[in-house]
């Protein structure tokens, strides 16, 4: 990644006549799902999960100005001010070199039950702060990615009960289309508060849809947000398409049927690998690919390569793997803050202090999102300032 990439990005949000097709287009859609409430003619399509502008777009603006991808208004307004993080030299030296964003405090855990550990990609945590979440009353549901029959992506999905969650959660690694969903759960008489599971990108866009009173009944009901870290982005249909291609499948995604499956397979101890996609031919015939596959597409670029976070500034807590069936958890707010210890109090989780192999590990892991592409806008809007 280069200042180019970041200037050619940057220029899409510039040109007037430009919209949000202009960004899937060009590969750096991450389908949040958010510009869906901006448009004031109802011009923007989601199709499971490509992003279609119709003829009946004014070309006022609006959708581009929400994007998520809107480097220019997360840089000009907030981000430096959010990534600055002088708590971290007093919370604990061994960290001091790691620029997580503003939080309140930091573990390493993983859920207590083995179940959900098993469903997950590291210690199942996402998935027991939100059943202690929904079990102890603190929201009325939750927002978590599904498949549906047939579809090539998760969706967002509501639950309400606890033990139906247990029985969903665990990782996805594909687009989830899920903030689409905001106006159905503004509209839902039966819920008040609700806990979404997110990405970076999904976080900073419900963030500015807080601060825009435009967006203000849209957002209310979002009680917490959790998000998951983020390295190396999503991948596209093409990606997809091009994995297929060389198992020697002809048909396009769109003729295909697609179920998911997890295959325990003895040597493999990554759960992305176990994850697999089963894609259905018209004669029949079953092509297997693991998520993980999936997720090293090679027809890059696409949304990670603009995107500077990694572990989601802007949520209640922040989610990653600090290694094979262990989280760090990170909680920013209080309100996140106190989710996390309800959790350890019914011991729902368990943690222990951060340590300096998890310092290690979200330095590497994140190296490139954080250091380079920081350093890169930053570069970007001061030769602009002068
Ligand atoms: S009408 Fe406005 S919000 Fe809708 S697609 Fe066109 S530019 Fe975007
Ligand atoms: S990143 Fe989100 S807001 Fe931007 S075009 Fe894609 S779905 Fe719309
Ligand atoms: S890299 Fe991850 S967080 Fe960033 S835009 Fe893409 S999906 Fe979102």
């Amino acid at each position: 990644m280069t200042l180019n990439d970041i200037e050619k990005s940057l220029s899409i949000f510039e040109n007037k006549n430009n919209t949000v097709q202009q960004i899937y287009d060009s590969r750096y859609c991450n389908f949040c799902g958010a510009c869906i409430h901006s448009c004031p003619v109802d011009a923007i399509e989601y199709l499971d999960p490509q992003i279609l502008v119709k003829d009946n777009c004014i070309h006022c603006g609006n959708c581009l100005e929400l994007c998520s991808q809107n480097q220019e208004v997360r840089y000009s307004k907030q981000m430096i001010d959010v990534e600055k993080n002088d708590q971290i030299k007093d919370f604990h030296s061994k960290i001091a070199d790691v620029p997580l964003g503003r939080f309140i405090e930091i573990w390493n855990g993983s859920s207590s039950s083995r179940k959900t550990r098993n469903r997950t990609m590291a210690g199942g945590i996402t998935t027991s702060l939100l059943y202690t979440a929904l079990s102890e009353n603190v929201v009325d549901a939750v927002l978590i990615p599904e498949f549906t029959e047939n579809k090539q992506n998760p969706r967002g999905k509501l639950i309400a009960n606890p033990e139906e969650l247990l029985q969903l959660g665990g990782s996805k690694y594909l687009p989830t289309l899920s903030l689409d969903r905001l106006d159905e759960i503004a509209n839902n008489q039966d819920i008040d508060r609700i806990a979404i599971t997110t990405l970076p990108c999904q976080a900073y866009v419900i963030k500015k849809m807080f601060l825009d009173t435009q967006y203000e009944k849209l957002v209310k009901k979002i009680n917490l947000v959790l998000t998951l870290f983020c390295g190396s982005g999503i991948p596209y249909r093409d990606d997809v398409e091009f994995f297929l291609k060389a198992k020697g499948v002809t048909e396009s995604l769109s003729e295909l049927k697609v179920i998911r499956r997890r295959e325990r397979r003895i040597w493999r101890i990554n759960p992305q690998d176990i994850e697999r996609y089963i894609f259905i031919t018209k004669d029949g015939k079953e092509v297997s690919i693991s998520s993980s596959r999936i997720l090293r597409c090679k027809t890059k670029p696409n949304c990670s390569t603009i995107c500077p976070d990694y572990t989601g500034y802007f949520s209640d807590v922040s989610i990653g793997a600090s290694h094979i069936s262990a989280n760090i958890i990170i909680a920013r707010t209080e309100k996140g803050r106190e989710l996390v210890k309800l959790a350890i109090e019914k011991e729902f989780i368990k943690t222990k202090n951060f340590s300096k192999i998890n310092n290690f590990l979200i330095n590497f892991m994140g190296k490139n999102k954080r250091d380079l592409k920081r350093k890169l806008y930053r570069e970007f809007f001061k030769n602009k300032q002068v």
